[in-house]
């Protein structure tokens, strides 16, 4: 018989991330039913919780049943209709999955594409939208697969030029790094418990602007995904509470505890946490002559990709590290495989004494 006894391990990873005690203490207390008055108003304080860290006085703002593929494919099949155009920023695995479900819904997916590492430039972002005129638009904020961290003004200001829509894929920022959903001009936007949150994953925070709204409101067709639904979920999370499906309550009780954890810390000092550890981190990494992948001013704070240096095999340096010292930290994959290495430092663990323990093991593993 396997006991639950898991090993334990300090996730230096892009996510799951290390989750404190008190959301796990959260999730251990009885569950009740999918329409107990409790449930709804546990699920307006996440309502309310995720609008601060958003950044969005957007009225539909929930948390969708399932990880940030799910909200991935809320934002597709809810905000771009089978036969319209939808215009993606590509520079990482995550945005060639975006296109994936672009094609899978029926899209005409158009492309901007730049070597994973860079971000669009404001002119190239411009250019593209005002050629391509698009009826949505997606970029990735962070793009966990490379570390870049994509700016959204100037998508959306273009964007919104020609009518367009844009979809913010914030699976990796939220919590993290400052998003500014309405600052920004962002439609619709999605994440996942796991990373800056440092939740268990089960979750994925949404929003929608009025705007978006509406334009979900006029389409001919239903949405052929029923289980996500936008239409359907607002009858149930609305003041209608019809049964839609058997909502997860325990994931629930954590994102409320975890969303309670940043309000108590304050959402900027978390963010200012976030940056003030990973420029330690680069530091120390850069003072043993590593170099990072992505440029400075486009680098997520708190997802960190640095080079494999000549001569040096990431899976041994990731399983020294795994077996020496319990941490977990990720490889690159598709075209960065066995390039670079990728270390979060979120939540609980960017701290500096946490920053300075992952230094010194991360340096003796290298050697
Ligand atoms: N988008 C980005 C940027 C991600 O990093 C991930 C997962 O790492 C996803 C989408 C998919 O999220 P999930 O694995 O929670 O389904």
């Amino acid at each position: 018989m396997l006991t639950i006894d898991p090993p334990k391990r300090f996730l230096f990873g892009p996510g799951p991330t290390q989750v404190e005690p008190r959301v796990y203490a959260a999730m251990s207390q009885p569950v009740v039913g999918y329409l107990d008055p409790y449930f709804f108003e546990l699920a307006d304080h996440v309502k309310k919780g995720l609008q601060t860290v958003f950044g969005t006085a957007n009225e539909m703002t929930l948390a969708l049943s399932g990880t940030g593929s799910a909200g991935m494919e809320a934002a597709v099949s809810n905000f771009v209709p089978a036969g319209s155009k939808f215009a993606v920023f590509v520079g990482g695995y995550f945005a060639e999955r975006l296109c994936e479900m672009g094609h899978r819904h029926g899209a005409n997916v158009v492309r901007l594409d730049k070597p994973w590492g860079e971000a669009a430039t404001d002119e190239e972002a411009r250019a593209f939208i005002l050629k391509e005129r698009p009826a949505t638009v997606a970029y990735v904020h962070a793009e966990t697969s490379t570390g870049v961290l994509q700016g959204g003004r100037a998508i959306c200001e273009a964007a919104h030029e020609v009518g367009a829509l844009v979809i913010a894929d914030c699976v990796t920022s939220l919590g993290g790094v400052k998003i500014g959903v309405d600052e920004t001009g962002i439609d619709i936007a999605y994440s996942c418990t796991q990373k800056g949150l440092s939740c268990p994953p089960g979750l994925s925070p949404f929003t929608a602007s009025a705007r978006a709204v509406e334009r979900m409101q006029a389409r001919k067709q239903p949405n052929t995904v029923w289980y996500l639904d936008l239409a359907l979920l607002n009858d149930y999370y609305g003041p209608a509470h019809r049964y839609h499906h058997t909502a997860p309550i325990s994931n629930f009780y954590a994102l409320r505890e975890g969303l309670a954890l940043i309000a108590e810390e304050g959402v900027g000092t978390r963010w200012a946490r976030h940056l003030a550890n990973h420029t330690l981190l680069v530091d120390g990494l850069e003072g043993m002559g590593l170099t990072m992948h992505v440029a400075p001013g486009f680098r997520i704070p708190h997802l960190n990709t640095v080079c494999v240096p000549e001569g040096v095999e990431d899976l041994a340096v990731r399983k020294r590290l795994l077996t020496d010292y319990g941490i977990e930290i990720a490889g690159g994959f598709g075209p960065l495989a066995g390039k670079i290495f990728r270390i979060g430092l979120m939540g609980p663990l960017s701290t500096p004494d946490h920053t300075k323990f992952f230094l010194d093991a991360f340096g003796k593993a290298l050697r």
